[in-house]
């Protein structure tokens, strides 16, 4: 594979992985504010990103390459509020989908169609994670109004399908 494109992809397995930790971070804080809900959500929501790092990890390895790794930067510790969560994660989330269409533009100026065809699946999912989270936010515009729409919301949050299998939140 040319050596910049690698690097490119090398970093991204960075950056999904940094997307994991704050969203671990979420999670944490979430907690801390009494809200296991949106504390599930997030756990969820990180091991999404690690299964990304993963992704391209495996896709490297499969084309006979070398990965090597840098440091991951440390991610905030609290927030404001769950509305300042969730802002601050559509923001990372576009900034994500912006360095994806840089990673596929990479790969289309090099001409590597097999990179291009593999980062179809992250330019899709990237449209779904955005709608995810302008949904939610949505929502708690709407549970900021509502008596007990807050509680509501976490109980719905709560919901979501998941893979780890560490204590769960109370239903
Ligand atoms: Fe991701």
């Amino acid at each position: 594979m040319d050596a910049t494109l690698l690097n490119a992809m090398i970093n991204h397995i960075n950056v999904e992985i940094y997307s994991s930790y704050l969203y671990l971070a979420m999670a944490a804080d979430a907690t801390d504010k009494g809200y296991p809900g949106f504390s599930h959500w997030f756990m969820v929501q990180s091991q999404e990103e690690l299964s990304h790092a993963m992704k391209i990890y495996t896709y490297l390895v499969e084309r006979g390459e070398k990965v090597t790794f840098g440091a991951i930067e440390a991610p905030p510790t609290t927030w404001d509020s769950l509305t300042a969560i969730f802002e601050e994660t559509l923001e990372h989330e576009k900034s994500i989908s912006a360095r994806i269409r840089d990673l596929f533009k990479t790969a289309r100026d090099i001409f590597d169609p097999a990179t291009e065809i593999f980062l179809n699946w992250f330019i899709m999912e990237q449209v779904e994670e955005e709608t995810n989270v302008v949904d939610i936010l949505q929502k708690l515009q709407l549970a900021q109004d509502a008596h007990g729409g807050l509680l509501q919301l976490d109980r719905e949050l709560s919901q979501r399908a998941h893979l780890y299998t560490l204590n769960r939140p109370a239903e």
